[in-house]
């Protein structure tokens, strides 16, 4: 115990050696993960808080979990970033993998102005053009429209954008030992800085397949916050907090990063659906506005009835799937626990909850008791410390436990309580897509798959049956409607 203490003390007075970072705890707390506060460092609990900041940091962003400023640790605290948190004050608890900023613009039309030029012998045209490229590729995904202004506008933009260094005005300072590239508002109150883009001028932007920092790349980053993301742990994420961009200018968005604008502002409204809306087939133009992720779906094998469940609410599907009831709150069913992640049947027809790293199992549906809780990872002896959650699982044919997380899957063997191999990649395997909202067998012994909008049938050696990915739709649509 002391010696483990020793050396992550040890580890942080190493970092704060050389130029970067000047202490690591600062590093920390300036992007969110440890509280400063009254607590002596040397006593226990200061200990273990900084342990656990550490270990949060290498969790976010998918390093080993060691709990100590280790080698891997120190190499990705020199790599640049975003200036923004990634865990903003307001958000300790993180549930999702896109974060949404509380607040949105309140409304989908959005002005933004360049205000001044860079150091960079980038002409404004060119920063322009790669503004207005990085805008569309939110606008193409999100019912959202954007419209420049020109410098010499007297209108006031919304996005105000421009190239700054050092101190400059808005108390948030490029300080030299951190490695940043640009930093952004939240929309907030849609007044001020709300929204507003500063790039580091310290550092040389470029806008073609040059060296130097990948201009698009931040800009399509930074603007993401502007329309309220927060910073996404998914490493294919624009929104991850550290630099991704190469020399490539073909750069699109991921799953997480349309999922996070969507949730915020809706899909895309086509001259198509907008016609839809004006003559009838409400419910699609609806979903296309909306998304929901179905967090776990449980097909009750004791009555028939199907469980749908999405954050604090849940839905009974009958029989036959034609008929919904609900919503109904889950903190009334299962009363130790007010939302899941993710859920299932196990083996032994015991439900099984996730919230992150947690679970909760519960005798059935008719007897809610809660007969044993705990840490995934002792649950499933042998899966990965680094996992965060548990997107969902289920029980093949044959008694094995699949569990999904993110890219990966594990078998479990209810037998041997322990997993039988290191994770696989579900792309290898599963012709479904990662990071799957929720996964279920039911009454006909088909295993369906759910992400976003859309569910898939697959069969047990992983291959997809005829005519899948479908739609969701009829009582599915209801549910995902949250109606
Ligand atoms: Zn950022
Ligand atoms: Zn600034």
């Amino acid at each position: 115990m002391i010696i483990s203490f020793l050396l992550l003390f040890l580890s942080i007075a190493a970092v704060s050696h050389g130029d970067f970072p000047a202490n690591a705890l600062d590093y920390l707390s300036d992007f969110g993960y440890y509280k400063r506060n009254n607590k002596d460092l040397g006593s226990m609990s200061g200990k273990k808080e900084v342990q656990n900041s550490v270990e949060s940091f290498q969790r976010f962003l998918g390093l080993p979990v060691t709990g100590v400023i280790d080698k891997t640790t120190q190499e990705i605290m020199k790599k640049p970033r975003c200036g923004l948190k990634d865990i903003p004050d307001d958000k300790v608890n993180r549930k999702r993998r896109f974060n949404l900023q509380g607040s949105k613009w309140s409304k989908n039309n959005i002005t933004w102005k360049l205000l001044n030029d860079n150091n960079d012998r980038l002409s404004r045209k060119e920063v322009e053009t790669i503004l207005e490229n990085a805008f569309a590729k939110w606008e193409a995904v999100a019912n959202l429209t954007f419209y420049k202004l020109s410098f010499s506008s007297k209108e006031q933009a919304d996005i105000d954008v421009k190239f700054v260094h050092g101190e400059h005005g808005d108390g948030i300072s490029f300080q030299p030992w951190h490695y940043i590239y640009a930093h952004a508002f939240y929309p907030l109150n849609n007044k001020g800085y709300s929204g507003d883009v500063h790039f580091n001028d310290k550092y040389n932007f470029n806008v073609k397949d040059k060296n130097g920092v990948n201009l698009y790349w931040v800009a399509i980053h930074e603007i993401g916050h502007s329309l309220g993301l927060y910073h996404s742990s998914a490493q294919s994420s624009l929104m991850y907090p550290y630099y991704r961009g190469t020399k490539d200018q073909n750069i699109q968005l991921d799953e997480d990063d349309k999922l996070g604008i969507q949730k915020l502002y809706g899909s895309k409204i086509t001259p198509d659906t907008k016609n839809a809306q004006v003559t009838q087939n409400k419910t699609h133009t609806m979903t296309s506005k909306k998304h929901i992720k179905v967090q776990a779906i449980i097909y009750d094998q004791l009555t028939g009835i199907t469980y749908v469940f999405n954050e604090d609410k849940y839905y009974k599907l009958s029989k036959n799937l034609n008929e919904t009831h609900g919503p109904f709150d889950v903190s009334k069913l299962l009363t130790k626990i007010t939302y899941v992640n993710g859920g299932f049947m196990n083996r032994e027809k015991k439900l099984v909850f996730f919230q992150g790293t947690k679970y909760y199992m519960f005798e059935s549906f008719t007897n809610t008791k809660l007969i044993d809780n705990g840490s995934i990872f002792d649950l499933f002896k042998g899966i990965k410390n680094n996992v965060e959650k548990i997107d969902g699982a289920f029980v093949a044919g044959d008694g094995t436990t699949y569990l999904f997380t993110g890219n990966d899957y594990y078998q479990y063997s209810s037998k041997q309580k322990t997993i039988e191999s290191l994770p696989k990649k579900i792309a290898e395997y599963w012709k479904v897509p990662t990071n799957i909202d929720s996964v279920f067998v039911w009454g006909n012994g088909g295993i369906y798959f759910f992400k976003g909008l859309q569910f898939y049938r697959v069969h047990q050696n992983g291959g997809l049956l005829k005519d899948y990915p479908k739609n969701i739709d009829g009582a599915w649509l209801k549910v995902l409607m949250n109606v």
